[in-house]
């Protein structure tokens, strides 16, 4: 690792005094470090912002919950304001990797980071979230740009995520055996006039399916999905599973999903 300044930052004004163009934040440090370490990425200043107080903390409102940047995931599966506001939303901070990075990841990191794999970005579409930054007000439809993109400016801090509190709601992941990532997830939310089913893994950044969407709105069932054949052609293709493969998980996750949906 290469040598970098460091910051402990005691407030959001503090931790933005401190970034320059070649700074990062530093949240539970769970994709940071690793790449900071594999040389990946190098900074001349680390700013922890872990221990402000105003990120911390989870609040449910009549209608939405919001979550501040640093809430582990640990905080988030466990909390029974979420558990009952939102239970797929517990759900889905529950089965991010294991048991270490749900100690230690965020929900702030995890959605800067905008990993394609990732599970959150794929709730904060579904439930119409607004990002809070230091200066703004993100909707997440406007948020996540492209793979490891996002709205963010380069001195600019996420400090919370309201997510809105649907009717009914699910997420089903299929994980990569290794890492737990998802392959692909679908994280499916069911309002009184809208249906929205976004994925997460299987395209370079999370998105909705309008088809998904259409075929639920018309019968809100699995077997209105039997036969949805997905276009593959912007469907990621790794190693790990082929863009066919990926666009079938796709229709299997939401039937999954809609039949769990509550
Ligand atoms: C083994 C393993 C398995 C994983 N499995 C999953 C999984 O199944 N599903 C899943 O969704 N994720 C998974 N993750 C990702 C993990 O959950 C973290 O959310 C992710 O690594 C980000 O980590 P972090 O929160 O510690 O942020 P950091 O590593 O501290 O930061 C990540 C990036 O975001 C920036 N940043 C951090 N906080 C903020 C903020 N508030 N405002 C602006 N920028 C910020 C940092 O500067 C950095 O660039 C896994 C990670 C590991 C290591």
């Amino acid at each position: 690792m290469k040598q970098f300044n460091f910051h402990e930052a005691k407030s959001v004004k503090e931790a933005v005094k401190f970034s320059s163009k070649n700074s990062a934040f530093l949240s539970g440090g769970q994709t940071l470090i690793p790449s900071m370490k594999l040389r990946l990425s190098s900074f001349s200043d680390i700013i922890n912002i872990k221990n402000i107080k105003d990120l911390k903390g989870i609040k449910v409102s009549g209608k939405s919950v919001k979550i501040g940047a640093v809430a582990k995931h640990a905080e988030v599966a466990s909390s029974k304001d979420v558990q009952k506001a939102i239970p797929a939303l517990s759900s889905l901070a529950g089965g991010i990797g294991d048991m270490q990075v749900r100690n230690k990841g965020t929900l702030g990191g995890s959605i800067a980071n905008n990993d394609p794999s990732a599970c959150y970005p794929s709730a904060c579409i579904a439930l119409n979230a607004i990002i809070y930054t230091s200066n703004r007000k993100i909707e997440a439809k406007k948020f996540f740009k492209g793979m490891f993109e996002t709205a963010l400016k380069k001195d600019e801090l996420v400090t919370a995520v309201e997510f809105s509190i649907p009717e009914k709601s699910s997420y089903v992941k299929i994980p990569n055996p290794a890492s737990r990532y998802a392959l692909v997830g679908v994280f499916l939310a069911k309002y009184k006039k809208d249906i929205i089913c976004a994925v997460t893994g299987a395209q370079p950044v999370v998105y909705r399916s309008e088809e998904i969407e259409k075929a639920l709105h018309n019968n809100f069932s699995p077997e209105s999905l039997d036969d949805l054949n997905l276009v593959t052609e912007d469907m990621n293709a790794d190693i790990h599973a082929s863009a066919d493969y990926r666009a079938s998980l796709v229709v299997s996750a939401a039937q999954k999903a809609v039949a769990h949906c509550k």
